[in-house]
């Protein structure tokens, strides 16, 4: 089971037997079928039982559950959606309110089921702090997307800028400019939610079935290499995986994302640091970072990792020397005592971005077959509202959370936006990975002239300006 336990740092902490389930090994017909046991699969089969008890459920899992992002992710649960302002831009100002209440309402959401089914996840809701720390520019960023949110009707109660002396009595950082603080995001060690999810879902009733890929799948029928299952409802919640499963690979593109942990801090190096509240913490740059101060105080750190040609999958995430120097050269800058902090796990994940960054529920009643994802990096508290949202739909069930505007019903799988294809999609990617690694470097570099400055933030704008 050491295969499982190299996962990540999160699988490696479990003291649960890694030992997969059995496989599927004869046909089957049931209700609904889920592929995939990461959250967004077990989510659904979670809200659909426990309002739905009789249906008949069954998830086929191609290695074991937790083997995708679910069980490697930086362990943000947000009470957020990538690019909600651009997805809420042409609703009205109360159903643009009432979204946003759904979205933040999330890590409560997921706090009440934790309480109710005894799931114990180093759930800590401490919020999220998004620092102007390694240039002054991005302070600048972070104060206009924040004036961008307050003219969208949310307010200081949700995002808050916090000076350098307030940032302080949260996070000491080496050169702070600001920051701004949410407070309806948590931390949590994102295996164990995802293996309590799993064995919750079993109580309940649902059959899991672990390493049996789904070969191929349509409606009514999802194909295994031992066995069939006729459904009623096809749900593919493969999300970084969807390569593997056309047509769903022309609608999500798989990129990744590298972590690394330090060995747990002494509580001296913590008094220095803060986040004593399980803070999560980035530094605002289009590295996309994201850190968290681990339940066993380690510091948790990461940032975008590539795409590979043809959306080919990394399946060896032993990370090079490269990968791992280029996380703590972002961690020291913020936090210079942790220089030559011994780094005791490093890893990634795929993950599955949406063309326009737009994350999708879609509910297809005609042939069956519902689905959510294009999370982006932020899918562990939106796979809790897409399962959430999935069960309603297939319950045919008309409420707020169908009636959000990243809800397609109905809709079918071929209306979602495809990605460009190959070589447009791989050469277009790394120009625009490469206009924010020069811009990252050109802003870091203190002697940069003014001018230069501008210009390379210029270019990323324009190039960001073709992913939206
Ligand atoms: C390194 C990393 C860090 C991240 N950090 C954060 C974060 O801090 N906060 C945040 O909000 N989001 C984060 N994300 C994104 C988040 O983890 C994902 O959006 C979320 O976990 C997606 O869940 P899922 O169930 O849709 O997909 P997954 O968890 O990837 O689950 C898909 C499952 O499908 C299975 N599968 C694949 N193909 C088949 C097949 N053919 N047949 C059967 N099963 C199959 C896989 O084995 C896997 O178990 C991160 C992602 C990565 C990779």
């Amino acid at each position: 089971m050491q295969a499982w336990r190299s996962i990540s740092l999160w699988m490696d902490q479990l003291e649960e037997s890694l030992s997969p389930r059995t496989a599927l090994r004869q046909d089957l017909d049931v209700d609904v079928c889920i592929i995939g046991a990461g959250y967004t699969g077990l989510w659904t089969a979670y809200y659909l039982k426990r309002q739905a008890p009789h249906l008949n459920i069954a998830i086929v899992e191609g290695k074991i559950a937790g083997f995708g992002a679910s069980g490697r992710n930086g362990g943000w649960l947000m009470g957020n959606m990538l690019g909600e302002d651009r997805l809420l831009a042409d609703c009205t100002a109360p159903q643009r309110r009432a979204a946003y209440d759904l979205l933040h309402g999330i890590p409560d959401e997921v706090e009440r089921v934790l309480e109710r089914e005894g799931i114990d996840c180093d759930f800590r809701k401490g919020g999220v702090l998004y620092c102007a720390a390694r240039y002054r520019e991005q302070a600048a960023t972070l104060r206009s997307y924040l004036q961008k949110l307050y003219k969208q009707g949310l307010t200081e109660r949700e995002y808050r800028w916090l000076s350098p002396a307030e940032l302080a009595t949260q996070l000491r950082i080496a050169t702070p400019f600001g920051a701004i603080f949410n407070p309806n995001v948590a931390t949590i060690q994102p295996a164990k939610l995802v293996r309590a999810l799993a064995r919750t879902v079993e109580r309940m009733g649902v059959k899991i079935y672990e390493n049996s890929p789904a070969r191929d799948w349509r409606p009514g029928e999802v194909r295994t290499a031992q066995g069939t299952v006729k459904c009623h409802w096809v749900v593919p919640a493969v999300e970084g995986y969807s390569v593997d499963l056309p047509p769903l690979g022309k609608y999500q593109m798989p990129v990744q994302s590298l972590l690394v942990a330090t060995e747990p801090l002494s509580d001296q190096l913590w008094d220095e640091i803060g986040l004593s509240r399980g803070q999560a913490f980035s530094e605002n740059s289009r590295q996309v970072t994201y850190g968290q101060r681990s339940a066993d105080n380690r510091l948790v750190f990461g940032a975008r990792g590539g795409y590979r040609f043809a959306g080919q999958l990394r399946e060896n995430f032993d990370l090079s020397e490269r990968e791992i120097e280029l996380r703590r050269y972002l961690f020291s800058e913020l936090f210079p005592q942790l220089k030559n902090v011994a780094i005791s796990h490093s890893w990634g994940g795929n993950l599955g971005m949406a063309r326009r960054f737009r994350p999708h529920m879609l509910c297809d009643p005609q042939h069956g077959v519902a689905l959510a994802g294009g999370y982006g990096g932020e899918g562990v508290g939106a796979s809790n509202l897409g399962g959430r949202t999935l069960a309603a739909l297939i319950l045919e069930q008309r409420n707020e959370l169908t009636e959000q505007p990243w809800v397609k019903r109905p809709g079918r799988v071929q209306h979602l936006a495809r990605w460009e294809p190959e070589p447009c999609r791989w050469l277009g990617y790394n120009a625009i990975i490469k206009s924010f690694v020069h811009e990252d470097q050109t802003l870091a570099n203190p002697h940069s002239a003014p001018w230069r400055r501008r210009l390379a933030s210029a270019v990323a704008d324009f190039m960001e300006g073709f992913m939206h």
